[in-house]
């Protein structure tokens, strides 16, 4: 025997003797055993967990004994039983998928994993779930918990639904499934996810795997397996414009009333690639005789990241224009900003920028 073979062999051992002595035998779908209701909880435990669950399982049966029941009974009906349960789409692949199998099988569910992955709402572990646990045919499960305790033992790095790290997952759970009692097996790896090797206290004084499990030697329990990666957030760009009169106080613009900061009074802004200067003539009304730029401020709200570009003006002094222009920018759009708090809220880095605007002019 190779040394893979006897170490899938041993690994095996452990979790079956486990089972034995702390395993689930007397879950509502494990009595009266049939593919019928192997199924359907399954169907039930793939986003809710077994003590909720099994009043459901319970309710269900008895309002559809049989798969001919089900696969005749209107959608309304079983939707209706399976309220509360949550992720609807559950009940009507499994209403789909009654039908098929009566249409296309004669009413008897099919025992060739090709054919039961092909029903709707039933993918590669579910199938081998319900073959291996209602007929110990020979395959392998890759559920959450079973995920959960394979990326521990064997550490392995990355977020599962990444298709390299679930096929290395697939690997190792074929690997370790046993030639016998697969049924019972598969059974011991799923309670042992749910009740031992949880998501964020891992009982590891109490596993039969703790000797093997590279998470437990490291201390690492926690960091396994790896958590979905986080999307990098867009960045939008914007210029805005800090601008003084004679009298110290900054130009403000009011926000239109819908979008970010709606209706908030906030600095004047404009798009990244618009000429400072042109921008200030064309909707302010005066010339410009410099502009200084100041570092980059960064706002992040829930999905993106705003980079905001201060841009300093200082007005031409030559012309009666510009004083004329900016003394009358007040009203409903434009605020001359006193540096008191009487014109409402202000977006945070405004009020940033403006406390920086008070230092620079001390
Ligand atoms: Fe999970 Fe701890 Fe067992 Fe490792 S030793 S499989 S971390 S419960």
């Amino acid at each position: 025997m190779s040394k893979a073979a006897s170490k899938a062999l041993a690994f095996s051992r452990s979790v079956l003797t486990w089972f034995d002595a702390h395993g689930r035998t007397h879950l509502p779908w494990q009595q009266d055993r049939s593919l019928y209701r192997v199924w359907v909880s399954e169907i039930m435990l793939q986003q809710t967990q077994v003590a909720t669950v099994i009043p459901y399982f319970e309710a269900f049966m008895t309002r559809f004994p049989r798969l001919s029941d089900l696969a005749d009974a209107p959608l309304d009906n079983v939707l209706a039983r399976w309220s509360g349960l949550g992720y609807y789409a559950r009940a009507r692949n499994l209403h789909k998928a009654a039908q098929t199998v009566r249409d296309q099988y004669n009413g008897i569910f099919p025992t060739d994993f090709v054919d039961v992955l092909a029903l709707p709402g039933i993918g590669r572990s579910t199938a081998g779930a319900i073959l291996s646990l209602a007929l110990d045919q020979h395959h392998a499960i890759l559920d959450g918990n079973v995920k959960r305790v394979l990326a521990r033992v064997f550490a392995i790095d990355g977020w599962p639904g990444k298709s390299t790290v679930a096929e290395l997952l697939w690997q190792y759970a074929e690997q370790l499934t046993p030639q016998k009692r697969v049924a019972d097996f598969n059974q011991a790896m799923m309670d042992l996810g749910a009740g031992v090797c949880t998501r964020s206290r891992p009982q590891c004084e109490l596993c039969p795997l703790q000797q093997d499990c590279l998470a437990f030697a490291q201390q690492r329990q926690t960091e396994y397996p790896g958590k979905k990666p986080k999307k990098a957030m867009p960045v939008r760009e914007t210029q805005m414009l800090l601008l003084c009169n004679a009298s110290n106080e900054v130009l403000l613009q009011r926000r239109p009333p819908v979008g970010i900061w709606g209706g908030l009074l906030s600095l004047p802004e404009m798009p990244m690639d618009d000429d400072v200067s042109l921008w200030c003539k064309k909707h302010l009304g005066f010339v410009i005789e410099a502009q200084t730029r100041w570092p980059v401020v960064r706002h992040t709200f829930s999905h993106f990241h705003l980079d905001i570009s201060p841009v300093q003006v200082t007005p031409a002094r030559t012309t009666g224009d510009n004083i004329h222009a900016m003394s009358a920018m007040e009203g409903a759009e434009w605020v001359w900003y006193k540096g008191c708090a009487d014109v409402g809220g202000l977006p945070a880095p405004v009020t940033q920028l403006l406390a920086k605007m008070k230092e620079v002019s001390v």
